[in-house]
């Protein structure tokens, strides 16, 4: 059995949603991150900046990405 590739390998929008109480507490924030192969490593927390990211990321990655290398 193969098994999964190594977290290194992973790329892409990865979400921690958090946790957060019935009465509103977080008691473990929000996170987000994004890999891309070519280099590309974003990430921020906390769920306002969390909400916006997610919102974002798909244009500013393509935006910002060097994408692959000039051969
Ligand atoms: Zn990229």
């Amino acid at each position: 059995m193969a098994g999964w590739a190594p977290v290194e390998q992973l790329f892409g929008l990865h979400v921690d949603f958090g946790h957060c109480t019935r009465d509103g507490r977080w008691l473990r924030p929000p996170a987000v991150r994004f890999t891309c192969l070519y280099g590309c490593d974003w990430a921020t927390s906390g769920a306002l900046r969390v909400a916006h990211f997610t919102r974002v990321i798909t244009s500013h990655h393509a935006l910002h990405c060097p994408g692959p290398p000039l051969t």
